[in-house]
């Protein structure tokens, strides 16, 4: 979809695209299609406090810290947002997004209610999208099928699921994935109308202009 403004060389402003959900939404599988499609997108490796999970590579699905070492970094300014969700600290890293987005790259988040909040507060930019799903019930089954928590961890999490929601009036997009496909259309319908708001093309415009001698 950029291949209009990499002929010309010019790099546009990155945006952040931040998607929160309930736990056992789909959010996940949401950010796996759209990255699938959209190969550009750099995905935000937040640091967790959290032990890496079969599969999980340090500097990949997230960077791997203790306690003491998270605690450190967080006294130092080092997050741009950071939060404890489910006994866990989560925070994601200022200047590597910072970096990013100068660099022209859009950026996809997987955080929590609170963390985005914050984010919007602290960089005061980026698309916050908030994902239902259609049915209390239709989530405890997605948490139970999806096999990877306990029924202690699925009660926590639909009890969590409730304040997440009572919490999400102040996002810019809700969708509900009940049906798969046509919150997966919402969602990258989003992310195209929001790449073309003048706000994101400032460089190409400039660029344009410049051709007619202004400065
Ligand atoms: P999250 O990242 O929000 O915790 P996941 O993407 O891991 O959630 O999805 C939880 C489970 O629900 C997975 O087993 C996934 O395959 C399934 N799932 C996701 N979207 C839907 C949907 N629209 N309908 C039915 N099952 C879904
Ligand atoms: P998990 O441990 O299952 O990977 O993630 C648990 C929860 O932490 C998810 O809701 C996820 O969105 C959230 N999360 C992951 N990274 C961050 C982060 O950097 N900041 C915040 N605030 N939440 C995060």
């Amino acid at each position: 979809m950029n291949s209009r403004i990499q002929q010309h060389g010019v790099a546009n402003a990155g945006m952040m695209l931040v998607i929160s959900a309930p736990s056992g939404t789909g959010k996940s599988t949401l950010i796996r299609r759209l990255t699938a499609e959209f190969k550009a997108f750099a995905f935000s490796i937040s640091c967790t406090t959290r032990a890496p999970r079969p599969g999980e590579a340090d500097g990949r699905e997230y960077h791997f810290l203790t306690r003491e070492e998270f605690e450190r970094r967080r006294e130092s300014g080092y997050f741009a947002e950071w939060a404890e969700v489910y006994g866990n600290f989560y925070g994601t890293p200022r200047q590597a997004t910072v970096d990013l987005l100068n660099a022209g790259r859009d950026i996809i988040f997987d955080i929590d209610v609170q963390g985005a909040r914050q984010l919007k507060e602290n960089l005061g930019q980026g698309c916050y999208v908030f994902v239902f799903p259609p049915s209390r019930e239709a989530l405890e089954r997605r948490l139970t099928g999806r096999g990877t928590d306990s029924p202690e961890t699925i009660a926590r999490r639909l009890a969590e699921a409730r304040k997440e929601i009572s919490d999400s009036h102040w996002f810019d997009y809700w969708i509900v994935n009940d049906d798969l496909s046509q919150a997966y259309e919402q969602l990258r319908s989003i992310y195209l109308a929001e790449k073309v708001r003048p706000a994101y093309q400032q460089a190409w415009r400039d660029a344009l202009s410049r051709q007619w001698g202004e400065r």
